[in-house]
């Protein structure tokens, strides 16, 4: 392990100044369950670490006026799991948290963490953002007196390359908003993996799908994960749905435009074909599950 100094401030403004004071040498820490392997392995060595865990009114979960939810950051992943709150109102929210390595990890593991970790294997980002997520990214007032900043940034923005996200030098995540599921929809997540329970997925598919009274699709919303250097949309998959019957047949056509909408990189889990024709199968599945369950 390397030297470096922890600092475990007690307040948001004291983490700001401390991300001012130390720049690139600063790392946030929030459950550790990636940057302290990353440090292990050297491939994160920063002389400061920045403990997020003692700052206040972070680790809450709500309801937000439009019938959403909201987390804090520094919510363990067990909890979102876990919340009734969450279960009642967004139930595919807590499915993919639950998909996420074992019961320790993710009682380690917050939601804000993940989110800043950038990995475009990791389970709850299709998820959020099949549903229209945000992340609340905070920042220091600046030096001409304006109070601190606040961007609202859908998921789906958020992720820009491998492990590469938009949380800009100064900022640190302090929530995700959920807005309401469309009434009337149905929405599955499905993750594919064939070695061992806890592992990361091979490929996995988010699904939101709403119908109209006559059975039509109204809209739908399809997200890969583990298949690409981000979370991916199969937006050409959901222009084949839109206004489609939800038949077998439309789905199957929508599914087959999924292969060449993903780009996965070849692995231990499987090849590029492989993991291509099985983001193609689950995310068929995941549209099957989810307009199964949409009320007409
Ligand atoms: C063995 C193992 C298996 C796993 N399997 C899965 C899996 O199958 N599916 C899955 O989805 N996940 C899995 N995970 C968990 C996941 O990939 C990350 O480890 C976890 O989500 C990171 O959360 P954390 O709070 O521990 O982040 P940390 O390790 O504390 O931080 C991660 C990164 O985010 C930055 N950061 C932390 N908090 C903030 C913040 N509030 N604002 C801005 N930046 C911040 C840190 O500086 C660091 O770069 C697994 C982890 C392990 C160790």
């Amino acid at each position: 392990m390397i030297d470096f100094q922890l600092h475990l401030p007690n307040s948001l403004e004291d983490a700001f100044a401390l991300l001012e004071q130390y720049g690139d040498d600063a790392r946030l820490l929030s459950g550790g369950t990636a940057l302290i392997l990353q440090m292990k392995q050297r491939f994160a060595q920063p002389g400061h670490v920045i403990g997020l865990r003692r700052l206040p009114g972070l680790g809450d979960i709500g309801e937000t006026a439009d019938g959403g939810v909201r987390i804090g950051a520094l919510c363990s992943q067990r909890r979102v799991e876990t919340s009734p709150l969450v279960a009642g109102r967004l139930p595919l929210v807590a499915q993919a948290y639950r998909q996420v390595a074992t019961p320790r990890i993710r009682s380690m593991a917050t939601v804000g963490g993940g989110l800043a970790h950038g990995d475009p294997n990791q389970d709850p980002p299709p998820a959020l953002i099949a549903l229209g997520a945000a992340a609340i990214l905070s920042s220091a007032p600046d030096g001409n007196g304006n109070n601190g900043g606040q961007r609202i940034l859908p998921v789906e923005e958020l992720f820009l390359d491998y492990f590469d996200t938009d949380v800009r030098p100064g900022e640190i995540i302090t929530g995700l908003v959920i807005p309401p599921a469309p009434a009337g929809s149905g929405a599955a997540y499905l993750k594919f993996l064939p070695r061992t329970a806890d592992d990361y997925a091979t490929v996995s598919a988010a699904a939101v799908i709403t119908r109209d009274a006559d059975g039509h699709c109204r809209e739908a919303r399809l997200v890969l994960g583990s298949v690409g250097l981000t979370p991916i949309r199969a937006t050409a998959a959901e222009d084949l749905l839109r206004g489609q019957p939800l038949t077998d047949a439309t789905i199957r056509a929508a599914a087959a435009t999924v292969p060449a909408a993903v780009d996965p990189l070849e692995d231990h889990r499987g090849s590029v074909d492989y993991k291509r024709e099985m983001a193609q199968v689950f995310a068929r599945r995941a549209i099957e599950q989810a307009a199964g369950s949409a009320a007409g």
